[in-house]
């Protein structure tokens, strides 16, 4: 297999074939975002097939496809189908593919388009909304709203496709802090996902977030501030039966249940962590 920079995927694909049909992502403009900054998005022509035929010969004991890099569901449609149907041909013991897509690129894809991908494997959609505040998701140029968030959150819920949305804790800074929480609690519970996870923002040298925490333009909240977010984002969330994760590296309280059932536990851990009596992740100790 042979892959192009470093390969990102979310935890729960530790253990997926994954395969790099595209590199980088077609977006690439969101301030806080440093994954992709020195590959420019190109689809992975040359090496599609010759991965699938590599892992048919060496990774048969991996029923998982994780589709790289930023957004794999940007690619045209035929070219989904050909993967799709080349991992079905080779990969008959595969159960489940999964990718990452942003909102542009489910907004790509028709209903019936993404029906037939799953009718061939599609499970598991990956969507990054880091926030439900219209103008924090205008100040870091994700180019959506909540509403385009929303629309494309409907139409993979629609086609009874898995949806797992990532929010990302601080991105509004200290001003915006208790808004962000609030209108992402809210946000998410439109969107409806299978599951949710919670990342903080770790500054990325040569992204415009780090530069404008550099120039003192934009401030970071402090660990309990973050803290007191993620409860609010928790509080906010009214939906049952999702599956909430902030046991990402980057975050200060690994903490993960189901809402409602875990709410409350969730809730006062947080209070304990704030309080002081359980420790918080040290600040070398943290990764993306
Ligand atoms: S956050 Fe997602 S959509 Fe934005 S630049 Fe990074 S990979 Fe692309």
């Amino acid at each position: 297999m042979q892959y192009e920079g470093n390969i990102i995927r979310p935890p729960s694909e530790a253990n997926s074939i994954i395969l790099q049909v595209t590199a980088g992502c077609s977006y690439n403009k969101c301030t806080f975002c440093g994954a992709y900054k020195d590959k420019p998005f190109r689809i992975r022509h040359e090496s599609i097939d010759a991965d699938i035929e590599f892992a048919a010969q060496y990774c048969r004991r991996q029923k998982r496809v994780f589709l790289a890099d930023g957004d794999a569901l940007i690619l045209p449609f035929a070219q989904l189908l050909h993967i799709f149907i080349k991992i079905r041909h080779e990969l008959p013991w595969v159960n489940r593919i999964s990718l990452y897509a942003n909102a542009r690129a489910i907004r790509s894809k028709t209903k019936e388009e993404l029906l037939h991908l799953k009718s061939l494997g599609l499970d598991r959609v990956y969507l990054g909304l880091e926030s439900g505040d219209d103008r924090i998701l205008s100040s870091i140029r994700k180019g959506e709203t909540s509403r385009s968030m929303i629309a494309a959150a409907d139409r993979i819920t629609e086609c009874a496709l898995f949806l797992s949305v990532t929010l990302l804790l601080g991105i509004a800074g200290r001003e915006l802090s208790a808004v962000h929480a609030e209108n992402t609690g809210k946000v998410l519970t439109r969107m409806a996902p299978g599951q949710i996870a919670a990342l903080t923002v770790m500054p990325i040298p040569g992204t415009k977030l780090f530069i404008d925490i550099q120039e003192e333009r934009f401030f970071l909240p402090d660990s309990h501030s973050l803290l007191r977010e993620l409860q609010k984002v928790i509080q906010f969330i009214s939906l049952d039966r999702v599956q909430f994760y902030a046991n990402h590296a980057s975050n200060y309280l690994q903490l993960s249940g189901r809402l409602q059932k875990d709410k409350e536990r969730m809730l006062s851990l947080i209070d304990a962590a704030l309080s002081g009596s359980i420790q918080l992740i040290a600040e070398e100790h943290r990764a993306l």
